[in-house]
């Protein structure tokens, strides 16, 4: 037997928690943080001061020498700076370890070296930290020893958001005053507070490390820019839910206690449709909470996988003709007082409330749907999202059959008067229970689909932050509530008014309401034909941010200024650029000095073998045909590989951002799938022994 885990107590191990605080502060210090973390406010320094000293020593006892102020900045990734917990020696030499209020508080870290889109010049460097008392602080372990990491929003000078966090926390507040305004006129005065909760499903890739070291793409890209298909993909569909390996195994366990020590409630694990690729689910929390944590599964994925030998693949597409990965950002609002606003209870045509929610976010979806599918874009996304692979980029709703069968009758005949009922499943089986049905039936197809007592938003990149489609879901379900709540407070007759309401906003926009198969060419034409938006790319996607709409939407909830919105914009078009130059760069220098030699090597001994086989008088033209067919590959990889060398460099010569960023996705993009086509045909001719890389065969299937 092995050594017994006992899950209870390792949880939240390396956390402050509440319960921990509780412990070690005095009860008035305790209660002044509590007040400020439910209601808002500010800390007196007095009070932080108490709080510090007792977060550094519960942090020493546990090993740690180092805090740090854990922020993320624009790159999408965390970022943090350690400082000792060391002071100035004593006459005596002797030194205490101190940490004060002030340093819980604010930090300030070079801003000039993080992507701030023209916000802040470098002159101008100064940028702050500050505490987000609402996530709680934690311990992080590795070679540079024990850290307490203190989650912070990270801002300029100005005050303007220079990272993730302060936007989502300014459009949880928002989501919040309004949502409050909806349930306060369905009678619920009892609620403070409406939150926005959030489980991510994280899917993955694992490869085995010393191939990985051996591929130069999978190094600098995380992707594989060469690569012909292994003789067996995913069609045998044998690997999802398939049983987990020994290797795979032993990492998801040392994954799960990592994580379980860090607070996140890892829950769900399993393999994913790829073969090599895998998922893991929490349990949701508080968007903001579910964002820090969603980063630390991502990192600690990254850091268990080196321990077993691995390397864990966050990229959407590592791999072309496999399917890539996501993450469902499953989404939902709950009151402080008990009541999920999604959840439509077994009969939705009579929960009025829940009818208007669901009127206000159908409205919210379709009004916004370009900054939804914004929201859910970057670089190795565009290998999803509207090219060869699921979901497509046109945003619509599934509302499953019970839902849309009530809308149906709302909007043709202004009542609803039943709500289609699931029934008993049958299996036919006399030993087997019979089970209460769902009223709806999954569709795995749709981008945003309501899941029961949430939705559930598919269009996430796996290697994203999950902050900016949350920042985006608040905000426009926001405005949907607070124009509606705008009439329904002066309402004369409450009851006619929200019923009209509702039927009118159902109405309007219906078009967004799609349960069909979304991968099919028969949608792209349908949506078309309703005047949906079918937006391909990121950077075809990134003006979203910067229309009068989008302005006028995040200005008035306070969530981002129309300087944050342009700085944004021009931070994605330099992000895509510079990814993609990356990607270009690497691809020459893969071909130039590892494919095209050992090709052009191989072609050597192939003539050899011609001239060889024909002294000796026998014939010679099996060989001299293979040779001639790999020459002409080699040729036209040669000029491919001129182009892309060209349009690269004419790409980095243009200054104007937004031009540049479209260069690189037209051309250069275009440049680097032409120079791969005739490599991934010399892969598949040439002597297995002479590909200088691992192959996808290796890869993928020996993990
Ligand atoms: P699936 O059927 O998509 O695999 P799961 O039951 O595994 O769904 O749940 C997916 C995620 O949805 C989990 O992270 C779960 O915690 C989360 N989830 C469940 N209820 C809610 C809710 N009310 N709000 C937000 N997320 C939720
Ligand atoms: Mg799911």
């Amino acid at each position: 037997m092995s050594e017994v885990l006992n899950v209870e107590e390792i949880f939240a191990g390396k956390v402050f928690t509440l319960g921990k605080m509780k412990e070690r502060l005095p009860r008035n210090v305790f209660k002044e943080l509590k007040r400020v973390m439910d209601q808002g406010g500010e800390l007196s320094l007095a009070t932080a001061d108490v709080v510090a000293k007792a977060m550094k020593d519960w942090a020493v006892e546990n090993g740690a020498t180092h805090y740090t102020h854990w922020f993320q900045p624009l790159t999408g990734i965390t970022a943090e700076k350690h400082d000792a917990f060391v002071t100035h020696p004593d006459a005596e030499g002797r030194m205490l370890l101190e940490f004060s209020g002030k340093e819980l508080i604010k930090g300030e870290p070079d801003a000039s070296s993080f992507p701030s889109g023209g916000l802040r010049a470098t002159f101008e460097a100064r940028g702050y930290t500050v505490w987000d008392i609402t996530s709680p602080a934690f311990l992080k372990e590795d070679a540079t020893g024990v850290i307490l990491c203190i989650p912070t929003a990270f801002c300029s000078y100005k005050g303007e958001a220079l990272d993730k966090k302060t936007p989502l926390l300014r459009s949880m507040e928002a989501v919040s005053e309004q949502a409050l305004r909806i349930v306060r006129l369905f009678g619920n005065t009892g609620a403070t507070k409406v939150m926005a909760s959030v489980g991510p499903e994280q899917e993955y890739f694992l490869v085995d490390r010393e191939k990985y070291l051996k591929r130069d793409d999978l190094i600098f890209a995380g992707r594989t820019l060469f690569g012909a298909p292994a003789p067996k993909g995913q069609e045998l569909e044998d690997h999802y839910f398939g049983t987990i390996r020994e290797r795979i195994g032993s990492y998801m366990k040392d994954l799960n206690i990592e994580l379980w020590r860090l607070g996140v409630t890892a829950k769900t694990q399993h393999n994913e449709v790829a073969p090599a690729q895998h998922e893991l689910a929490p349990i949701y929390e508080t968007a903001n909470i579910a964002v820090d944590h969603n980063q630390l599964v991502m990192e600690t994925m990254k850091k268990v996988a080196g321990r077993h030998g691995m390397t864990c693949l966050l990229h959407e597409k590592p791999f072309a003709g496999v399917n890539g990965s996501g993450k469902h950002n499953n989404w939902s609002l709950g009151t402080d007082n008990g009541v999920n606003m999604l959840d439509p209870g077994d009969t939705p045509n009579e929960n009025i409330q829940f009818l208007l929610v669901l009127a206000c976010i159908m409205k919210a979806v379709d009004t916004h749907a370009d900054l939804l599918r914004q929201s859910a874009s970057d670089v190795g996304n565009d290998h999803r999202l509207g090219a060869n692979e699921a979901p497509p980029a046109i945003i619509s709703m599934f509302l499953g059959e019970q839902l849309e069968d009530v809308v149906k009758q709302l909007v043709e005949t202004g009542e609803a008067d039943h709500s289609i009922q699931g029934g008993k499943l049958q299996t036919g089986v006399s030993t087997l229970t019979d089970l209460d049905k769902d009223a709806t039936d999954r569709n795995r197809t749709s981008p945003f689909a309501f899941t029961g007592n949430k939705f559930e938003f598919r269009m996430v990149g796996s290697s994203d932050s999950i902050a900016d489609p949350n920042i985006t879901l608040n905000a426009i379900v926001a405005e949907a509530f607070c124009e509606a709540a705008d009439l329904l407070e002066k309402a004369e007759d409450f009851e006619m008014a929200v019923h009209d309401l509702i039927k009118e906003y159902m109405t309007k926009h219906r078009r967004i309401v799609f349960n069909g198969n979304g991968y099919s060419e028969e949608w792209v034409a349908e949506a078309a034909r309703r005047g949906l938006p079918n937006i391909r790319s990121m950077v075809e996607a990134s003006s979203a941010l910067t229309t009068e709409k989008a302005i006028k939407l995040f200005e008035k909830f306070g969530i981002f200024t129309k300087a944050e919105l342009e700085s944004r914009e021009e931070i994605l078009y330099e992000t895509y650029s510079k990814t993609i130059n990356i990607e270009a760069l690497t691809m020459i220098e893969m071909a130039k000095k590892q494919i095209l030699p050992a090709v052009i090597r191989y072609t050597r001994t192939l003539a050899d073998t011609v001239i060889a086989v024909k002294e000796a008088g026998a014939d010679a033209s099996v060989q001299a045909e293979v040779l001639d067919e790999i020459s002409v590959k080699l040729a036209e990889s040669k000029r491919a590989l001129t182009v892309l060398e060209e349009k690269t460099a004419k790409a980095s010569a243009i200054s104007e951002e937004k031009e540049k960023a479209f260069f690189f996705k037209d051309e250069v993009f275009t440049a680097m799938a032409a120079l791969r086509a005739p490599v991934d045909e010399l892969e598949t001719m040439v002597d297995r022994n002479v590909w200088p890389i691992p192959t996808y065969g290796e890869l993928i299937f020996e993990v």
